[in-house]
């Protein structure tokens, strides 16, 4: 087995069993996309532009410092309600099939920021603890929600890298074609770039 699944996978009989499962599953000719949500649908250089206190406390440290001073509700209004998202890729995703899965160390601040954007009101998000984990969940979210193979997976990242490195992975266990786009944004105003890496 290649050392890089093992990194994944708490056992190695899982990768057995999601290769078999995969294999009773309809396959549909469609595509499932997953967006993240920072830097990629929705950019904090404005948040950082207004409140130059959040550059000096990186990380969810940044918000903390600002829960303390205001509040988390009122953060989040003043800082995720009341902004209108570009909408380049959001106008290309279905929420009633594709979600969005974010990473970061507080799973309640993740799903509130998501929540707090009126716009992406009807999707699924689905939280998980860094990037890295990211990779096994799209699986199993494939495996145990959708329960379908989709003809194509799209996924819209500013941060690529382990959807790159574990793009075989991936394909060879949904037996599926894995299309990785690599997302810059330009503020909350558009997109710099968004490209297939
Ligand atoms: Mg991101």
């Amino acid at each position: 087995m290649n050392p890089l699944y093992k990194k994944i996978l708490w056992w190695e009989q899982v990768w057995e069993f999601w290769i078999e499962l995969a294999q009773t599953l309809e396959k549909k000719d469609t595509i499932f996309q997953l967006a993240d949500f920072d830097y990629t649908l929705f950019s904090r250089d404005e948040q950082l532009e207004w409140v130059p206190d959040l550059q000096k406390n990186r990380g969810d440290l940044g918000p903390l410092y600002l829960f303390q001073r205001y509040g988390m509700t009122q953060f989040l209004k003043d800082y995720y309600s009341d902004i209108s998202l570009p909408t380049e890729i959001l106008s290309r995703l279905d929420s009633s099939r594709d979600i969005i899965m974010t990473a970061g160390g507080s799973k309640d601040f993740q799903l509130a920021k998501v929540r707090s954007c009126s716009e992406l009101d009807k999707f699924r998000v689905v939280v998980t603890k860094d990037g890295f984990e990211k990779v096994p969940e799209l699986i199993r979210h494939v495996l145990f929600e959708l329960r379908y193979i989709p003809s194509e997976i799209i996924v819209y990242e500013d941060r690529p890298q382990y959807f790159i490195e574990y793009r075989e992975f991936i394909e060879k266990i949904l037996w599926t074609k894995l299309t990785i786009m690599s997302v810059e944004m330009d503020g909350n105003d558009g997109y710099k770039k968004i490209e297939e890496v």
